[in-house]
């Protein structure tokens, strides 16, 4: 038996445990209800986070999914589509949310790995005018890319769909579940990645460490339409400030270290025989392998992955992964290997 204290937890960086400090400052927090308005914690999350993004203003939402979704409905009406690519989360992951709570059709392009070829995704838009097609109200980008093994999105490409969609009257929704770890490999700045989004989702209980929640930036006008949809989705929290502060101490101390993951990842990679270049994030995936017998395996021996299909393994870096944890699932993935 492996003791507790010896597990190395690969499946995501949503394991993450609250530290002490982080602890601390959500027992400190000061709060008030955040239904009326009235937490001060959750009101300087909000308002940090907009000016982050290079946005007016912020909803403090339970979770990425409410983000994405509630975001996605700022700029789509029932009946309209949201182009996506398929391996994106908003359609992967989402139990089919846009669907069932909002009416708002999908319609997904095959790409290269998740990564963005905005001619590509322009392509395949419909045109609002039209008698018959279903209109394409916006378009869904997920950076960094989780089902892609952490990849980020070109932002010449980015750029360019932003430059098409302020001409063509089409909204770009930012999923930046991960869009920190996105910054730091990149040296892109949050603002900019902000400014090519209409909306944007980005969560903090991903490898910021936060216990619970994600904030959805956007204009001041709609995210006050996206209040009266999160209260409509039992999504209003009363003295939601402990969790707040949990966000703001991850944003000091946790958002500065993130490229200590993708060290991590660099370095698992190459004890794994994994192609370091392949490797853009805190995330290595495992191609052509028994999935489920090494997942097993490993486990056996502490160590927990993610499968995401009967031949590809995904192994996530993140705030509780150290140097020495890494070191040990490379022995014991290598061995299985
Ligand atoms: C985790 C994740 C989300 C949000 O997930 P929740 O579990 O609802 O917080 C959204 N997009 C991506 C790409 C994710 O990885």
């Amino acid at each position: 038996m492996t003791e507790a204290a010896d597990l190395v937890d690969l499946r995501s960086d949503t394991v993450t445990k609250p530290t002490p400090g982080m602890r601390r400052a959500m027992a400190e927090a000061e709060v008030g209800d955040d239904v009326y308005g009235e937490d001060p914690s959750i009101r300087a999350l909000e308002e940090r986070v907009a000016g982050m993004f290079g946005h007016e203003a912020a909803l403090f939402v339970p979770s990425g999914t409410m983000g994405n979704q509630i975001g996605m409905r700022l700029v789509c009406e029932p009946g309209q589509e949201v182009l996506c690519d398929a391996d994106a989360h908003v359609v992967t992951y989402e139990m089919g949310a846009a669907a069932a709570i909002f009416g708002i059709s999908t319609r997904t392009v095959v790409t290269s790995g998740g990564r963005l070829d905005a001619d590509q995704l322009i392509a395949q838009v419909r045109p609002k005018t039209d008698w018959h097609l279903t209109a394409t109200a916006a378009i869904a980008v997920e950076n960094s890319h989780n089902r892609g093994g952490g990849l980020v999105q070109p932002i010449d490409e980015l750029r360019k769909l932003w430059d098409w969609s302020r001409e063509a009257g089409v909204a770009v929704h930012l999923d930046g579940a991960r869009i920190w770890n996105a910054a730091v490999a990149s040296g892109t700045e949050l603002s900019t990645y902000g400014r090519l989004a209409d909306t944007a989702s980005v969560c903090l209980s991903k490898g910021l460490g936060a216990p619970v929640g994600s904030v959805l930036v956007a204009s001041a006008e709609r995210i006050a339409t996206a209040r009266l949809w999160r209260k409509r989705l039992g999504g209003g929290m009363r003295q939601a400030g402990v969790l707040a502060a949990a966000g703001l101490y991850a944003l000091d101390h946790h958002l500065p270290r993130l490229a200590e993951d993708h060290e991590h990842a660099q370095l698992l990679a190459k004890r794994l025989g994994v192609d370091p270049s392949t490797v853009e994030t805190n995330m290595v995936v495992l191609d052509d392998v028994a999935a489920p017998v090494i997942a097993e395996a490993a486990k056996a021996q502490g160590v927990l992955v993610s499968r995401v299909s009967a031949r590809r393994i995904r192994l996530v870096l993140h705030l509780d992964v150290d140097r020495r944890a890494v070191d040990r699932a490379a022995d014991v993935l290598s061995e299985l290997l």
